[in-house]
């Protein structure tokens, strides 16, 4: 029996809380992380054509004896694959590589908004037909700002189930998460440890030490008080197991506070700001 809570979507999905993300794991090496982490417990596993591993999330389920039905998984289009006829030809390539015919939820990757003449509008609708057609059971979208958000919600019938986007105590991402919870949009935060940035600060540590967790669970945990869906990456089950072990401890509303403020705005990103990310992989 599984520990992690669902959350619902605003389709009437639900998704595991806390899943595996897949991101930089070697495509050698990912059906033996999916299988550990299968082994220990989690059923969610997030991927994405980017990553180049999708084949090896699919091996790894069916490695672990787990039934397809029992596992979410997410995958998204990758940023050459905007226009229509090209995002239908690569989510065709996305089960093919899976070896199942349903994802449980697919999101464009990234808005784009320089690219494609700004049209993300038609690449929602192309993944509007894969829901209507049953091979999507949800979809979202990831990096999505506030404007690109709202021009969906103008121009088109369908809610993103899911906003996944950078967040983690060094860059809290408010506005987009506080549109997100008023418009029924989950939020899922990705590198939710800041790919370990956050796990030497003082105050993480203090948390820790007071918790006897470590300063990773101390973080995860945050996000999971907060309502975000996780998905921190491992390939070392050791560190896969510690990732789960997070529902035995709550973090006082003082600790969640003193996290939340270590925010450093726009200098604690991670990653790139998605309103001039433009990278086309080859
Ligand atoms: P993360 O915050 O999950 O950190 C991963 C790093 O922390 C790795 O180097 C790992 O070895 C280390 N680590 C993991 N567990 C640890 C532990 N218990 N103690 C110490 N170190 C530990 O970063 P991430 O991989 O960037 O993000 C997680 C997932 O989010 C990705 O795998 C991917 O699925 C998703 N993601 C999505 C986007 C997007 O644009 N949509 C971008 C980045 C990541």
């Amino acid at each position: 029996m599984s520990t992690v809570p669902s959350i619902n979507l605003n389709d009437g999905a639900s998704i595991p809380q806390l899943g595996l993300g897949v991101y930089q794991i070697d495509p050698d090496e990912t059906a033996g992380a999916v299988k550990a982490a299968l082994d220990i417990g989690y059923r969610h596993i997030d991927t994405a054509q980017m990553y180049g591993n999708e084949a090896g999330v699919g091996q790894g389920i069916r490695d672990a004896g787990v039934d397809r039905a029992d596992v979410f998984i997410t995958s998204k289009l990758n940023n050459g694959f905007h226009e229509p006829d090209k995002a239908r030809a690569a989510f065709d390539e996305t089960l093919s590589k899976l070896g199942y015919d349903y994802v449980d939820l697919f999101l464009i990757h990234w808005p784009l908004p320089t690219k494609y003449d700004g049209d993300f509008v038609s690449t929602w609708k192309a993944l509007e037909g894969f829901k209507a057609d049953g091979r999507a059971r949800s979809i979202g979208v990831s990096n999505f700002q506030v404007p690109h958000l709202e021009r969906l919600a103008a121009e088109t019938d369908t809610v993103p189930a899911v906003n996944q986007i950078e967040v983690h105590p060094y860059f809290v991402n408010a506005d987009v998460r506080a549109y997100g919870a008023s418009h029924d949009i989950v939020t899922e935060a990705w590198s939710p440890i800041a790919q370990g940035k956050v796990l030497d600060d003082q105050v993480v540590e203090g948390i820790a030490k007071a918790t006897g967790k470590s300063p990773a669970q101390v973080v995860l945990r945050w996000h999971i008080q907060r309502g975000d869906v996780i998905f921190p990456k491992s390939v070392t089950p050791k560190r896969i197991q510690e990732n789960f072990d997070i529902f035995d401890f709550e973090l006082s509303p003082d600790d969640v506070d003193a996290l939340t403020e270590l925010d450093k705005g726009e200098d604690g990103r991670t990653g790139p700001n998605p309103d001039t990310f433009d990278m086309i992989p080859d």
